[in-house]
C-alpha cells in the first residue's frame, strides 16, 4: 500500500482543488446534500460535475466513465469533502445502479440508462427494504408475476431515499415464492412515473423526508427490464450492495474530517475538563485510524477490481464514531445545545446520525459480515 500520492495522484488533486476553487459556488460550500433539499440546485451542481468528468470517474471509457484508478476516485471523494462541496443528486444511479447494470445489464440495457446517469437527467432509488425485509433481503414479498409477456408487480418497500424525486427503481422482487430461498428473487429495473407506483415520503428525526414508502398496485414491467436472469436477483442484488458501501468510504471519512475540525473550533477557547479533553483525542484518533481503514479497502479494491466485504469495515466504524462526534458536540456547548445555532449543523448531525448506524447494513450486520467474511470466524448461524 503506498500512503502517499504518486506524482501523477498529486498532480490529479492538484487538478480537483482548482477545479473546485472555480467551479464551487460559495452558497452551495457547506449545504447539506440530503436528498430532501436537493431538487434545483442539486441537478445543476451534478451536471456540472458530470461535465468535468467527475460524476463517474472509475466507470469504464466505453460507458462514458474516466477509465480512472480507484485512487482518483479516493482523491476527488476526499477533496469534495474538504471543500464542503454537496454531493451528486444521482447517488443510487452512480453509485448503486449504474455498476450492476455495468456488471449484469445487457448492451441495450447498459446503453438506454447509463448516458442518463451520468448526466443526472434521470435520478434512481433503491427498492430493496419492505416492511418484513430489511436486514434478510431474501424475505421480500413484493411479487413480480410473469403475465402475458410482461412482470405485474404488486407489494411495498419502505425507506427509499430519493423515491419522491426518481425517475428509476432498482427493485428486488419475489417471482418465483415455490422457488428455494435466494433463488426465487427477481431484479427489475421500474419506472417511477408508471401507472400505479406510488409514493409517500416519511419524514424522520430531523424533520426533513428523505426517505419514502413505495407502492405498488398492478404495476407493468416489460421483461427486457430484468437485470441478470428471472431468479438470479439475490446475486444481482449482492453485487449493488458491495458497491454501495464501497462507493461511501473516501466521502465517509472526508466529511468526518470536516466535522472533527469544526469539533476543534468548537472546543477551542472553552474549558475543558480532561475526560472532555480525553475524548476530544479520541475522536482524532478515530478519524486517523478511519482514514488508514479505508486506504486498506482501497488497496484491495485495486487488487481485485471488485468491492469486497472490507469496505464493510470503514461504514462500521464510522456510523458508530459519527454517533459519538454528535453527542461530543453537544455536550461541549452545553446547555447552548438546545438552541440552534446558525444552521444548527450539531443538532441537525446528532438526529440524523441515529439513522447512520441502520443505513446501509446494521452495525449488526456489518459485524457478522466482518467477522465471517474478513476475519473468517465460523458462521454464526
Ligand atoms: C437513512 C436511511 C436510508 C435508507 N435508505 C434505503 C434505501 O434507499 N433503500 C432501501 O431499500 N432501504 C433503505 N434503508 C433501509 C435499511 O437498509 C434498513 O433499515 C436496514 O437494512 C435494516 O432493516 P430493518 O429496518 O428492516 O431492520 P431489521 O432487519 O428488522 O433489524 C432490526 C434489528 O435486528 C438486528 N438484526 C437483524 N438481523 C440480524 C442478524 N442476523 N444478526 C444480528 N442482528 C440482526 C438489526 O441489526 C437491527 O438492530 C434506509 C435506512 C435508513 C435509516
Amino acid at each position: 500500500m503506498q500512503l502517499r500520492d504518486s506524482p501523477e495522484e498529486a498532480a490529479f488533486r492538484d487538478e480537483v482543488r482548482a477545479w473546485l476553487a472555480d467551479n464551487l459556488p460559495d452558497d452551495l460550500r457547506g449545504r447539506r446534500g440530503g436528498a430532501a433539499r436537493f431538487e434545483a440546485w442539486g441537478r445543476e451542481w451534478s451536471r456540472k460535475l458530470g461535465e468535468a468528468g467527475y460524476a463517474a470517474l472509475t466507470w469504464p471509457k466505453e460507458y462514458g466513465g474516466g477509465g480512472a484508478p480507484y485512487s482518483h476516485q479516493a482523491i476527488l471523494l476526499e477533496e469534495l469533502a474538504k471543500a464542503q462541496a454537496p454531493g451528486h443528486i444521482g447517488v443510487i444511479g452512480l453509485g448503486m445502479a449504474g455498476p450492476t447494470i455495468i456488471v449484469h445489464g445487457t448492451d441495450e440495457q447498459k446503453s438506454r440508462y447509463l448516458p442518463k446517469i451520468l448526466s443526472a437527467e434521470e435520478i434512481w432509488c433503491q427498492g430493496f427494504s419492505e416492511p418484513g425485509a430489511g436486514s434478510d433481503l431474501a424475505s421480500v414479498r413484493t411479487r413480480a408475476e410473469l403475465r402475458d409477456g410482461r412482470y405485474v408487480v404488486n407489494g411495498q418497500k419502505v425507506w427509499s431515499s430519493y423515491a419522491h424525486l426518481a425517475d428509476w427503481c432498482i427493485l428486488v422482487t419475489l417471482s418465483d415464492p415455490d422457488a428455494p430461498r435466494y433463488k426465487g428473487l427477481t431484479y427489475l429495473l421500474v419506472d417511477m412515473h408508471a401507472p400505479g407506483v406510488e409514493v409517500r415520503p416519511l419524514t424522520q428525526i430531523t424533520g426533513e423526508a428523505e426517505f419514502n414508502e413505495i407502492f405498488f398496485a398492478d404495476v407493468e414491467v416489460p421483461v427486457g427490464n430484468v437485470i441478470g436472469e428471472p431468479g438470479q436477483g439475490w446475486q444481482v442484488a449482492m453485487t449493488t450492495l458491495m458497491h454501495e458501501r464501497a462507493a461511501l468510504g473516501f466521502a465517509l471519512s472526508g466529511a468526518f474530517e470536516v466535522a472533527v475540525r469544526k469539533l476543534l473550533e468548537l472546543a477551542g477557547g472553552r474549558e475543558l475538563d480532561d475526560r472532555l479533553r480525553d475524548r476530544i483525542a479520541e475522536t482524532w484518533i478515530e478519524l486517523q485510524a478511519l482514514k488508514w481503514t479505508n486506504y486498506r479497502a482501497l488497496t484491495r479494491l485495486m487488487e481485485t477490481g471488485a468491492p469486497g466485504p472490507e469496505a464493510s469495515v470503514p461504514k462500521l466504524h464510522w456510523s458508530e464514531a459519527n454517533q459519538r462526534l454528535g453527542k461530543l458536540a453537544l455536550e461541549l456547548l452545553g446547555p447552548e445545545a438546545q438552541v440552534t445555532d446558525g444552521d444548527g449543523y450539531w443538532q441537525w448531525l446528532q438526529l440524523r446520525s441515529r439513522g447512520n448506524t441502520i443505513e446501509a447494513g446494521t452495525s449488526e450486520i456489518l459485524r457478522n459480515i466482518v467477522a465471517e467474511r474478513v476475519l473468517g470466524l465460523p458462521k454464526g448461524r
